[in-house]
């Protein structure tokens, strides 16, 4: 199905085409006609299937359809985003489809000067794209008003709501007095992301694309099982030999972060780092160096990555398994994006392996384990017995010149049945 048969202007087809779009993605072919016709919306769909061409381009339709003067500091569509990163993309790519017209797109978040956002708010935008934090500091200011609101979008929702963002929605909700369409996207559904679509959508329409909770059928999920202690070896290793070109780690922690960082260079494997200690310009030089290919491996934490669009991302490595098993669906979103095929793994030592079982119920798929050799989780057990079948340990053993090497032998045991008692708690 391709953008002019729904109706788009031609501006828009061309921008499209520049894009490189020809064709509409599901999500984008479920949405768009609901959208066009004025529906609320209702959407569970993970990150990379196109779903912001499929909630933005019918409101820069709606707005070169109904062209109005704005008003001070009024905004005709908003849309809400968890994180800058995802705001600051969507803005990006709102710019590329609406180059053509005289739309004007506005991001606004956290961690950047209010000053050159104030500025850009007041004579008033078409296309606000915001997290929900920043917008109501703007929204006290008197900066913004919201009150002649056409469209609204709540960009994963599921993610906002996670992050705590529900009392700031709220208080967003409260200054809008229009009847705004209402869009609401999600990868994952619960109880509170459904409370919250009935408080804020009329009638939605439900989409789903791909099973609820899954992830892109386009991934091939792997999992290595390895120690914990031995992760930094096997990406370095796994990295080289298979000749990874393009690769984003994803790990729990900053600390972890650096290391891994720093253990890859050691490798002389060019990583690069992006967590939330990072300022927001060393992240965006992280992500530019990893996108044109200077950078061979970015190290990033969930927060942090949220909303990274990486064109064709071929390999996503969980080098720590996500805290929340909803969070393995947000990562792996990086990669089998719009069609492509992608690569995920993950790295499991024995104490994340309830996490991904959970992983496996959320995604209702099984992935396949590989044990890699010289990797062995049971590397203790393992180590023991090749050392009871080695010569050189049974010499030691039956070693009777020396007066203390019966019972040296008799203590190493000790210690070796320690080990393994041990390994088996
Ligand atoms: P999104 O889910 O909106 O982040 O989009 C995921 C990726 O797919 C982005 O890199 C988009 O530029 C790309 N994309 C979205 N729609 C299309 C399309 N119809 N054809 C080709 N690429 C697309």
């Amino acid at each position: 199905m391709s953008f002019s048969s729904q109706g788009f202007s031609s501006d828009i087809v061309r921008a499209l085409t520049e894009c490189h779009y020809e064709k509409l993605t599901p999500i984008q072919q479920q949405a768009i006609p609901q959208i066009r016709r004025g529906n609320d919306i209702l959407a569970h769909a993970q990150t990379g299937t196109g779903k912001t061409a499929a909630f933005s381009l019918p409101i820069i339709q709606q707005i070169i359809d109904k062209p109005k003067s704005l008003t001070r500091g009024s905004v005709r569509g908003l849309v809400l985003a968890p994180t800058r990163e995802l705001a600051d993309q969507i803005a990006n790519n709102i710019k590329s489809f609406s180059k053509y017209t005289n739309i004007s797109v506005v991001a606004v978040y956290g961690g950047a000067k209010m000053s050159s956002q104030e500025r850009k708010l007041q004579a008033g935008v078409d296309i606000l794209v915001a997290t929900p934090g920043r917008l109501n500091e703007h929204l006290e200011l008197g900066n913004v008003n919201l009150t002649n609101l056409e469209s609204l979008v709540f960009d994963e929702a599921d993610r906002m709501l996670d992050m705590g963002f529900i009392n700031a929605i709220r208080t967003i909700m409260a200054g809008v007095s229009t009847h705004p369409q209402t869009m609401m996207f999600s990868a994952t559904s619960s109880s509170q992301m459904n409370a919250l679509a009935q408080e804020y959508l009329r009638k939605p329409q439900r989409i789903i694309v791909n099973a609820e909770n899954s992830t892109a059928s386009t991934v091939a999920h792997v999992v290595y099982p390895v120690e914990e202690e031995r992760k930094r070896e096997l990406l370095s290793e796994l990295i080289g030999k298979k000749n990874w070109k393009q690769v984003l780690v994803f790990v729990n922690y900053k600390e972890t972060a650096n290391d891994v960082v720093n253990e890859l260079k050691l490798d002389g494997i060019n990583a690069v780092l992006c967590h939330g200690d990072k300022k927001q310009s060393a992240r965006r030089r992280a992500l530019e160096e990893f996108k044109t290919g200077k950078a061979r491996v970015l190290v990033a934490t969930d927060v942090a990555a949220r909303g990274l669009d990486i064109q064709g991302l071929p390999h996503v490595v969980n080098y720590d398994m996500p805290f929340l098993a909803e969070d393995y669906v947000h990562r792996i979103g990086r990669t089998g994006r719009a069609g492509q095929q992608g690569h995920a793994v993950s790295f499991v030592s024995r104490k994340e392996e309830l996490t991904l079982v959970q992983v496996e119920k959320l995604i209702q798929h099984r992935i396949r384990r590989v044990p890699l050799e010289g990797y062995e989780v049971d590397s203790r057990d393992a180590l023991l017995s090749k050392m009871h079948s080695k010569p050189a340990f049974k010499n030691r053993q039956s070693r009777t010149n020396n007066a203390n090497d019966q019972s040296s032998a008799e203590s190493r045991l000790r210690v070796m049945q320690a080990l393994k008692k041990r390994a088996k708690k």
